[in-house]
């Protein structure tokens, strides 16, 4: 189980994710599947309900710096942003700019249950950001500057 993506019309991608109570809850293959998905789709991030997982987690390997975060809070987001185009896994050839904080501070559990801050910047703050509006039940497209007229087939 939790080996492969829910389609991009799954209410997993609508609704908010729960909170983890219990960091040994989480199945074990879940947290090798979710980096095992994105190495295999060349992704950068993921995050659980993407996989049909409904729970505050996500994985982000950005420079080949593999990072899970369980439970995020974004503390603070920099007034800066940036417009970059984005993909997401969830919506294959789907791309769209978006304006996002050039860098945020997040909170978070590791696999281990430990808390940790983390000072993300440039890519990582991006890919952090979507990762975490997936958590809030946000689809990245409802952020692009320009919205398509035409609906998406
Ligand atoms: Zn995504």
């Amino acid at each position: 189980m939790y080996m492969d993506l829910v389609p991009s019309t799954s209410i997993l991608l609508q609704q908010k994710a729960l909170y983890i109570d219990n960091v040994k809850e989480i199945p074990n293959n879940l947290i090798f599947s979710m980096f095992y998905i994105m190495d295999m789709k060349g992704g950068i991030g993921l995050s659980g309900c993407q996989i049909g997982y409904p729970y505050q987690i996500f994985a982000t390997n950005v420079d080949s710096n593999p990072l899970l975060f369980i439970n995020p809070e974004i503390t603070w987001y920099s007034s800066e942003k940036d417009i970059e185009d984005e993909g997401c896994l969830s919506f294959p050839g789907v791309r769209g700019a978006i304006k996002r904080s050039r860098i945020i501070k997040i909170k978070a559990r590791n696999a281990s249950n430990e808390e940790f801050d983390l000072t993300a910047t440039e890519l990582l703050s991006r890919c952090i950001q979507h990762e975490f509006d997936h958590l809030q039940g946000i689809v990245f497209t409802s952020k692009f500057e320009i919205q398509p007229t035409d609906p998406v087939a």
